[in-house]
């Protein structure tokens, strides 16, 4: 039987929806409209796609908006003079870097990153806000995990009890994807490039997470059946080609529930940020 295929338009209407409501309340009692301000360097075309998605959801959802393109050639002090002047500025109540930064910035990204208010980061790529999450606490969490947390509450599939599996352990997707499923009492695993025997880890997996950045790379043998497979990956394979990191044509024979890509958890990501914004200036505000 073929899967369920979870259309992320959907679910990230749904977000769209709840985050309306907590905006409209937040207004009501501050008076104060929230504010996200993102930073793009350079010119990245996928990157810049991306921003004005960010910036047009935001104008449609009623949250200010603004965006910094800074040039190309940007050093990392002004860049961080710039995310320090948006952490000063009480109509910012949340901010965002747009990653990747341009090839002389990316050394320093961890640094320049550190220099935006815990705060405002609503893209919980802080130290404090990984610290924190990692422990548990309440915290700014990465968009793109949490979409993926939704996603699965949403769509009712158990995630209490169930092993967890995630291919990929970067600190944007895997690792906090890993925390966010274990603070829901999934038994965790993360795989990655030095991972040996990876299909007999993944056919164990009730939820598999794929956010590897390769074409079809988990292939219909390597899922348990009746599995949740989420796609994190986004892959350009022709101009006008996206495609996950999963086999979708063979996959979705076997699972359970599959995220198509385009179309999938990746609407989530803007959704959950509109959230993270509104939150972040509850915090700020009440
Ligand atoms: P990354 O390059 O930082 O990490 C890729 C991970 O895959 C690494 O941890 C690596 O160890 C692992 N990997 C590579 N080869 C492997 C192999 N042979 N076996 C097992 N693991 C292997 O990428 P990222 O930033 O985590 O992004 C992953 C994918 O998700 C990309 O396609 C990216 O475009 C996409 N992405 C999508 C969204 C969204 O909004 N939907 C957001 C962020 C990233």
């Amino acid at each position: 039987m073929s899967a369920v295929i979870l259309s992320g338009k959907t679910y990230a209407q749904e977000l769209k929806n709840q985050a309306k409501i907590n905006l409209t309340e937040l207004i009501r009692q501050t008076g104060v409209t929230p504010g996200l301000a993102v930073i793009i360097v350079g010119a990245d075309p996928a990157s810049q796609v991306y921003v004005r998605n960010k910036h047009r959801t935001c104008r449609e959802m009623g949250i200010n908006s603004q965006v910094i393109s800074l040039p190309e050639n940007t050093g990392k002090s002004a860049l961080i003079t710039a995310i320090k002047k948006l952490n000063e500025d009480v109509s910012v109540h949340g901010i965002l870097l747009q990653l990747p930064l341009p090839k002389t910035l990316q050394p320093y990204e961890s640094e320049i990153l550190y220099n935006i208010n815990p705060s405002k980061d609503v893209d919980g790529f802080h130290p404090v806000n990984v610290g924190k999450l990692s422990i548990g606490e309440k915290c700014m969490v990465p968009c793109t995990p949490l979409g993926c947390i939704k996603m699965l509450e949403s769509a009712g599939i158990p995630i209490d009890g169930k092993n967890a599996v995630i291919i990929g352990r970067s600190n944007i997707v895997g690792k906090p994807m890993a925390n966010l499923l274990l603070a829901k009492n999934a038994t965790v695993t993360i795989c990655h490039s030095h991972t040996q025997n990876l299909k007999d880890i993944t056919r164990t997996a009730d939820i598999l997470i794929a956010a590897v950045g390769r074409p079809a790379f988990v292939t219909a043998d390597m899922i348990k059946p009746g599995a949740a497979i989420i796609d994190v990956g986004i892959n350009r394979i022709a101009p006008k080609k996206l495609v996950g990191d999963v086999d979708f044509t063979a996959v979705k024979e076997k699972a359970a529930f599959i995220t198509p890509v385009p179309g999938g958890v990746g609407l989530l990501t803007i959704a959950t940020l509109m959230q993270n914004t509104i939150e972040a200036a509850r915090q700020q505000l009440l």
